[in-house]
């Protein structure tokens, strides 16, 4: 199979059965997002216990790039630190950011860092879907600060 199809059965995989759907009862943080060029909305909620992410859930709607980065960014926000969260977060803004034909993840290893999320890198190739794609990170990133300036 070739790569490009291989992240977009990855990509439709997330997007048709998104990781982490739903609500927190009573979660602690709380953020929103939408990215008016394409329709797209995201919203967050995040349970953080001593600087660790011990809860996620995520709720959407949108095109495919958007929920899809959604549901990677959630699975792979469970159960790490927010320092973590942040590492992985610049990670992915690099991965999206680099000229075709780079790599910003160990090569030795590339499915590693990013797993899945490495699949939206050929996002790259389309800037106005990149804003899809950077939707749910920035909707995180709100959250994050929330949960930064409660500790
Ligand atoms: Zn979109």
């Amino acid at each position: 199979m070739a790569l490009e199809e291989l992240y977009r059965e990855v990509i439709l995989d997330h997007y048709r059965n998104p990781r982490h759907k739903g609500r927190l009862p009573g979660a602690h943080f709380h953020a929103e997002g939408q990215n008016p060029s394409c329709g797209d909305e995201f919203s967050l909620d995040l349970d953080v216990e001593a600087g660790e992410i011990v809860q996620v859930a995520t709720q959407g709607q949108g095109c495919s790039i958007s929920q899809a980065s959604g549901s990677m960014m959630a699975d792979i926000s469970k159960g790490k630190t927010v320092d973590q969260v942040e590492e992985i977060t610049s990670k992915f803004k690099l991965m999206m950011d680099i000229e075709e034909g780079e790599n910003p993840v160990d090569p030795a290893r590339p499915g590693a860092v990013l797993g899945d999320l490495e699949a939206l890198q050929g996002v790259r190739k389309f800037p106005v879907r990149i804003k899809c794609a950077d939707l749910p990170w920035a909707t995180l990133a709100d959250a994050l600060e929330e949960a930064k300036a409660a500790q």
